[in-house]
């Protein structure tokens, strides 16, 4: 492994469960190999993958102006913006919150029973390449705070009422960051290439 810091070439195959490696030359952390490296993101990704369905079946929130009473759902919202005349807009909260997290939650959920099960299922290698890529890209949590924005705006207009899927999308954020910030790539696919 190449530090990234100072470019050295480290051998980190010896690092016992539970410890961190460190480079020999600067200190920087180069690797942690955790005690419950695949136990504790499997626990957690199988609570987002229940969160992430519930999220998107029901509604986020319940508003109601002048007697008319209407419930929008994440995908609602973005069709919102869409007949609004902000297509590009609409786009990007579709991808952000819905695409690729869902697309990560179900891809790690699907790697990380195929490693657990020491069973190398149909397409893990290239679900999880793509995880890689699609991580940084999943921002529920800028989407959360853009609903919390919109929230205190229309507060003021209409009666709104947090729906059951606000709940499990608040708790859908919190559990998937855990989950990722778990979550060692290193790791992963030192164990995939041992199946
Ligand atoms: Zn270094």
């Amino acid at each position: 492994m190449v530090c990234h810091e100072c470019d050295a070439l480290q051998d980190v195959s010896h690092i016992p469960e539970g410890e961190t490696g460190l480079c020999l030359c600067c200190g920087e952390r180069l690797f942690k190999n955790p005690k419950s490296a695949i136990e504790k993101p499997l626990a957690l990704m199988m609570a987002c993958v229940i969160l992430f369905i519930v999220a998107n079946s029901y509604p986020l929130l319940h508003l109601e102006i002048t007697g008319i009473e209407r419930a929008v759902t994440i995908t609602e919202s973005a069709i919102i913006f869409y007949t609004q005349d902000s297509p590009e807009l609409a786009m990007v909260v579709f991808l952000t919150s819905v695409v690729f997290p869902g697309f990560c939650v179900f891809s790690l959920f699907y790697v990380l029973i195929s490693i657990h099960l020491k069973k190398q299922f149909l397409f893990v290698r290239p679900l999880l390449v793509w995880v890689g890529r699609l991580i940084p890209w999943g921002m529920m949590d800028v989407f959360l705070l853009a609903i919390l924005v919109a929230l205190v705006k229309l507060a003021a207009l209409a009666h709104v009422v947090l729906g059951l899927g606000f709940i499990a999308f608040v708790a859908l954020v919190v559990c998937y960051a855990a989950a990722v910030s778990s979550i060692e790539m290193h790791v992963l696919w030192s164990k995939l290439e041992k199946i």
